[in-house]
């Protein structure tokens, strides 16, 4: 429960609007408590006036509103009737008041806990921000998804709804049962006598169905899965002739559910029956006791005191039976809560270092033995890797599949620390950066692209929201897309995504292109960012880049020699160390290398393609 506490800080933000509510609950429920009183007052008033009745001596014990109404209408001097009438009438003002306060009370609760709910999920969202990339990979998106919507609503169960009726609840109690008391303790006892019993009863069954909901809830999502299946791979099933199989399965998933959903029905069955026979018990109990009372005379009571306490049961009969149903809602938002709070006390491994300064970057790297194993997984993708580059250096990456390039990258850009070994930019380590140096003045293109579902002119003006509609224009011609966007339905303005175009595996890798050019930075990092492009494409691409890229610091890894490009060094990388580097001349000249060997092949396979 103590996981609450994590929402102190919300309650104490909103705690005007909190105060003003748990206000609104306690006049909302004085006013609810003042009409048994008017009702026995009234009921004692017309006793009074059938002749030769001999009412009990009544102490006068009604609020102090409700004596000062009755005193005012006995003033006035009106008689039979009207005086039944006009306390109808208080009686319908108080309803009113109720009704009044009752709105006010969700007006401030509830849109307290609507504005905790935001709060938090922002709260939530910028915190998974600031997670680093190894977060990412070790937690999947529909867990982060649950927790920003499922918990969260959970919580604000809590704090609304679950506050709300705890409110209600110690109110009316409160109320009640100091009147009662005020009026006659013994009978308050025997009256209330069952209400614990009912409490604790409906706490049990409300966990029944609470467990039973979540056993529905998993054979429903099972039954889900298994349907959803079915219709994106019906092509399967038919060529298979598998629809009876997967019938079978169905009806068996189907099967689970119904039993399920009928245990409830019958647990839920029992539920308000036995509420009711249990408040019955204790109006029951009050006619019989309070009549014996007033027919012995004992306990100075009359038929207007037992009308207010069967009145008084009823008015608690909804509070308590929602006892069960608001502990379930504590238990559930402080398991939230508790998961919530979980992510929330992760710091990122990768942050800002004390001291860390944000200054313009000219673009020098230098690797120093570097070392690199994936915290996660143990894979050692680095060994023993040193390089230099000076500004302005054209540096090519290449490699087989997985020897560790796309890495080197992600260590550049820090969203990993090396493991031994040293990293600095223009002379400094990394980690005297602050992260947003390197990550504002270092252009990406990831090797996965991925584009937003926006518009084509959003989607590359991403990094530099600034930007003009020609700059993002110059930089698709440059990325060489920029007449196929002019072709689009609505050339910059096209959908992207799953709600507009679908782009192919080339277009979109220019767009990422474009967006990381329009960045225009000192330092930029091509993560085989053409492999689905054509060769002439591929080329005109590159004879932008040539120009592009004078005077900036590039490090372009790639599967494919770009023979038109100049790079100063290249480097070939096998299981993350460095096997051979040198300029693209020196590479071939070294017999049987890797560089020599996949420039040849090349050479082939577009003599064979006819280019
Ligand atoms: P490709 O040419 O296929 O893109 P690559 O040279 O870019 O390959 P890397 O992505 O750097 O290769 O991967 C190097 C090694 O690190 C591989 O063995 C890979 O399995 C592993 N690896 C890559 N990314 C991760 C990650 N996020 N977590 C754990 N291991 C990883
Ligand atoms: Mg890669």
């Amino acid at each position: 429960m103590k996981q609450l506490g994590a929402l102190n800080k919300y309650f104490w933000k909103y705690r005007l609007r909190f105060g003003l509510g748990l206000l609104f609950v306690f006049l909302s429920n004085y006013f609810n408590v003042l009409s048994p009183q008017i009702t026995g007052f009234v009921i004692d008033y017309v006793q009074q006036q059938i002749p030769g009745y001999h009412a009990p001596a009544q102490p006068a014990k009604y609020d102090g509103l409700v004596q000062r109404v009755a005193s005012w209408i006995a003033d006035a001097g009106y008689k039979g009737l009207t005086v039944v009438a006009l306390f109808g009438i208080t009686i319908l003002l108080l309803a009113l008041l109720r009704a009044f306060f009752l709105f006010l009370m969700r007006q401030t609760i509830i849109v307290m806990s609507r504005h905790i709910e935001y709060d938090q999920k922002n709260e939530i969202y910028r915190h998974y921000e600031r997670l680093d990339t190894g977060f990412y990979k070790t937690h999947s998106t529909g867990d982060l998804m649950n927790r920003i919507a499922e918990d969260v609503s959970r919580v604000r169960m809590f704090t609304g709804p679950a506050i709300m009726y705890l409110g209600n609840l110690v109110a009316i109690i409160s109320l009640s049962v100091f009147f009662m008391l005020k009026r006659d303790q013994e009978l308050t006892m025997y009256v209330l006598a069952p209400l614990p019993i009912l409490a604790i009863t409906i706490y049990y069954v409300n966990n029944t169905i609470n467990r039973k909901s979540e056993q529905i809830q998993a054979s429903l999502s099972n039954l889900t899965t298994n349907a959803q299946e079915t219709y994106s791979g019906i092509r399967v099933i038919k060529s298979f002739v598998q629809e009876k199989a997967m019938l079978g399965f169905f009806t068996k998933n189907s099967e689970t559910y119904r039993k399920n959903a009928v245990g409830l029905a019958k647990v839920e069955a029992v539920y308000f029956p036995s509420i009711t026979l249990l408040i019955g018990l204790s109006t029951l109990l009050t006619i019989m006791i309070g009549g014996l009372y007033y027919i012995h005379g004992t306990h100075q009571i009359g038929l207007n005191t037992i009308l207010e306490f069967v009145m008084y049961i009823n008015m608690l009969t909804f509070p308590v039976s929602a006892i069960g149903l608001t502990a379930s809602m504590i238990q559930r938002a402080a398991a939230s809560q508790r998961r919530i709070n979980e992510f929330l006390d992760m710091e990122p491994v990768i942050h800002d270092n004390p001291g860390a300064q944000h200054v313009e970057l000219k673009g020098a790297i230098e690797f120093n033995q570097v070392n690199f194993t994936y915290p996660h997984t143990g894979i050692e993708a680095i060994r023993d890797f040193s390089l230099t580059i000076i500004p302005g250096e054209k540096i090519a990456i290449v490699g087989r599949t997985g020897s560790g390039k796309s890495t080197i990258a992600q260590l550049i850009l820090r969203m990993y620390d090396v493991t031994s070994g040293k990293i600095s930019l223009d002379g400094k380590e990394i980690g005297e950066h602050t992260l947003r140096t390197l990550r504002e003045q270092i252009s990406y293109v990831p090797q996965d692209v991925f584009l937003f579902s926006d518009t084509v002119e959003n989607n590359i003006r991403f990094g530099r929201q600034q930007a003009s509609i020609d700059e993002v224009m110059t930089a698709a011609k440059r990325a060489v897309v920029h007449r196929e966007i002019e072709q689009f339905p609505e050339q910059y303005q096209t959908m992207i995504g799953e709600r507009g175009v679908t782009l192919s595996g080339g277009q979109k890798q220019r767009i990422s292109i474009a967006r990381a050019l329009l960045k225009n930075p000192g330092l930029i990092i091509f993560d085989d960012c053409l492999s689905a492009v054509d060769a002439r494409t591929e080329q005109e691409i590159i004879g932008n880049l040539n120009e592009y890229l004078h005077k900036k610091t590039a490090l372009i890894i790639t599967h494919r020699i770009f023979s038109l490009m100049n790079f100063d060094k290249i480097i070939v990388l096998e299981e993350g160390k460095i096997v051979e580097q040198g300029t693209h001349d020196q590479l071939l000249a070294i017999p049987g290398g890797y560089y020599a060997g996949l420039y040849e092949r090349q050479l082939e396979e577009d003599q064979a393609a006819g280019n």
